[in-house]
């Protein structure tokens, strides 16, 4: 179950409210709870073997493929950080490209999508 209103330690630097909620009017799935699932379903890969949450988040390096297997990089630190920042809305632990068009309120440019707009069920991140 997602958190809809978690505490934010003083750590996190979410968007701002009226960004969210600007964001949810446009959402063609209607408000959701957090701005991105991607780190709750996907990994991306690169050819030299570095692994990142998505296309777009290249500066988090979550883990490297194939030192680690799929399941301690799906369930390492890195992963889990991302996750936190999203779960407080916070774009700062990589996801500058988003936070551009969220700030700027050009949801169209969010890339991908498909995946900021759909959600899935973050319990399913521990299984691999
Ligand atoms: S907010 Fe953007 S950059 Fe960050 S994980 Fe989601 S799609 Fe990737």
């Amino acid at each position: 179950m997602l958190p809809t209103n978690p505490t934010l330690p003083t750590t996190y630097r979410p968007l701002a409210p009226d960004i969210i909620a600007a964001y949810n009017r446009y959402r063609p799935s209607g408000p959701q709870p957090l701005l991105c699932y991607v780190p709750f379903s996907s990994l991306t890969f690169s050819f030299k073997g570095k692994v990142h949450a998505c296309t777009y988040n290249r500066d988090v390096v979550v883990g490297e493929y194939p030192k680690q297997t799929i399941a301690q990089i799906w369930q390492g630190t890195e992963m889990n950080n991302l996750r936190q920042h999203l779960l407080h809305h916070d774009l700062n632990y990589g996801c500058q490209h988003c936070k551009y068009f969220f700030e700027k309120q050009k949801f169209t440019g969010l890339k991908p999508p498909y995946l900021t707009h759909t959600p899935t069920t973050p319990t399913t991140h521990t299984r691999v």
